[in-house]
């Protein structure tokens, strides 16, 4: 018998009558079953979150911080077991899901700090002008399957911490770790002030268009970011859209062939590649391709696909068969299109678990759909630059505009190139670094807005200006 998990409204946990039911990838078992919430549940959700708001933005920026702080103690408390959960139904390997929580736990405490500081605009004998930030009320937070967890924490946090109260609807693939976490921290935070609901896609559009809803923060694909926008300008909800990418790598003639063929490697691989900022385009100088494709390549060969309960693998199952499908049928066009693959190009999809192998691609043309679409998979396209002006422009001939980055010996040509480059975060020699306290968001058609730091914080707020008219009646 698997679990049935509940629903957090109001402080309590609540079932429905109906369940749906979540999918292990590795061994397509069934893990658990979730309740299906519709439009009563989430009227009941925004009422409670909506009552929960009157006394919970009066609360001081101190008990604030005390209670995500309590978020994140449970969820460190509670890693371990969390950490199984979400392999179970996420696919990642126990080490990455380890680091997803531990993350999440992380950037809760870290976030509890920030602090929405009053802006003096004018202060003379005449006037007295103040910005105060002002929280927008109740926030609608949908979330996608890759990081369950992080995105949900993301959304929850700085929610409370700016004063507002939060509905959150997880993907109906991955629902069932934070469904647990809702159970643990039932009693860590007000009533109402964090409801969880979980439901198929369609309760999404319901979030999206309900009257009692302020602002929606959401994570996910383009195509959905833009349903989401449409949905919200009815009533002019505030929204925060994190998107897709198909970010661009840039490695220059000066780096080292050994030591970036490794972090180069788990840049794109990390998560099966079902990551929003994993590199999915490489682009090689022509000096340094063949030896740094090859020495990718041969790394590839040491990092085993499987089953990421079992020890040593490093790269498990995509999520959920529609992803599969999608990636399967990118790397069949590849086939079909005669491209080069200097790993992996066979898919089995008449075993069990959603597998796919290590996938990589010997320069490929810049128009094929495994460069030019978010891939979404464990495929990684190499591709031969000769200059870097001819890599940048690559680069940024996509609608996407999420992350990037650079790698050289050169850390002032590094930034040279970030610079030109047309995305919201660029790294020089790292990849996927995120801060809490630095602003992490897409340009173009990678999002609006932006989450993490004090900007993102901004986004769960209306700014209000108070003014005093010192000689006006002098
Ligand atoms: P998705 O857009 O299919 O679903 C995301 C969430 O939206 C789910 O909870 C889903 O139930 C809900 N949803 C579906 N239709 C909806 C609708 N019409 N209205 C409201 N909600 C709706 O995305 P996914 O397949 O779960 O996730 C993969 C995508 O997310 C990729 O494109 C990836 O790049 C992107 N992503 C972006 C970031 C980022 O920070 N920019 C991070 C992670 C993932």
């Amino acid at each position: 018998m698997t679990k049935t998990y509940s629903n957090l409204i109001d402080g309590e946990l609540v079932t429905t009558a109906g369940t749906m039911d979540v999918i292990n990838p590795a061994t397509e078992e069934v893990v658990g079953q979730v309740p299906s919430a519709g439009q009563d549940e989430l009227d009941r959700a925004v009422a409670a979150a909506r009552r929960a708001f009157q006394s919970w933005k009066k609360t001081t920026p101190e008990e604030r911080q005390k209670v995500v702080q309590g978020i994140a103690a449970t969820i460190k408390e509670n890693a371990d077991e969390l950490f199984r959960l979400l392999t179970s139904e996420q696919g990642k390997p126990h080490n990455q899901a380890q680091q997803e929580i531990y993350g999440a736990a992380g950037l809760a405490a870290a976030q509890s700090t920030l602090r929405l500081e009053d802006v003096i605009n004018q202060d003379d004998d005449t006037r007295l002008s103040r910005t105060r930030r002002v929280p927008v009320g109740v926030v609608g937070g949908i979330v996608p399957w890759n990081f369950p967890i992080m995105m949900a924490i993301q959304k929850i946090v700085p929610a409370l911490v700016a004063g507002c109260t939060i509905v959150l609807k997880p993907s109906p693939f991955t629902p069932l770790t934070t469904l647990r976490i809702a159970e643990l921290i039932k009693d860590v935070v007000p009533a109402g002030t964090v409801n969880i609901i979980t439901g198929p896609d369609e309760l999404g559009p319901m979030i999206t268009s309900h009257p009692g809803i302020d602002k929606i923060t959401f994570t996910g694909s383009t195509a959905t970011g833009k349903k989401i926008m449409e949905g919200a300008s009815k009533d002019l909800k505030r929204i925060t859209l994190e998107l897709g990418g198909n970010d661009a790598s840039i490695v220059l003639a000066d780096a080292d062939v050994e030591k970036v063929a490794e972090q180069l490697f788990w840049s794109s691989f990390s998560n099966a590649g079902q990551v929003c900022i994993a590199a999915k385009r490489i682009y090689i100088h022509e000096d340094i391709y063949d030896d740094l494709s090859k020495a990718i390549a041969a790394y590839a060969k040491t990092v085993k696909v499987g089953d990421g309960a079992q020890q040593g693998t490093g790269v498990g199952p995509i999520q959920n068969k529609k992803q599969f499908e999608r990636v399967c049928e990118l790397i069949q066009d590849a086939k079909d299109q005669g491209y080069q693959f200097l790993a992996g190009g066979d898919v089995d999809p008449s075993g069990t678990g959603y597998y796919v192998p290590i996938t990589i691609l010997d320069n490929p043309p810049e128009d094929a759909r495994i460069v030019a679409e978010e891939q979404f998979g464990p495929v990684m396209p190499l591709m031969k630059f000769a200059t870097v002006d001819e890599a940048i422009e690559r680069a940024n001939a996509s609608e996407y505009g999420l992350a990037g980055a650079v790698w050289t010996a050169d850390a002032e040509q590094g930034v040279a190139v970030a610079e030109r480059m047309e995305t919201g975060t660029v790294w020089v020699n790292e990849f996927m670094h995120l801060s809490p306290f630095a602003p992490f968001g897409g340009h173009k058609q990678s999002g609006i807005g932006a989450e993490y730091g004090i900007d993102g914080l901004k986004e769960f707020t209306y700014p209000q200006v108070i003014t005093i008219k010192r000689d006006a009646f002098a």
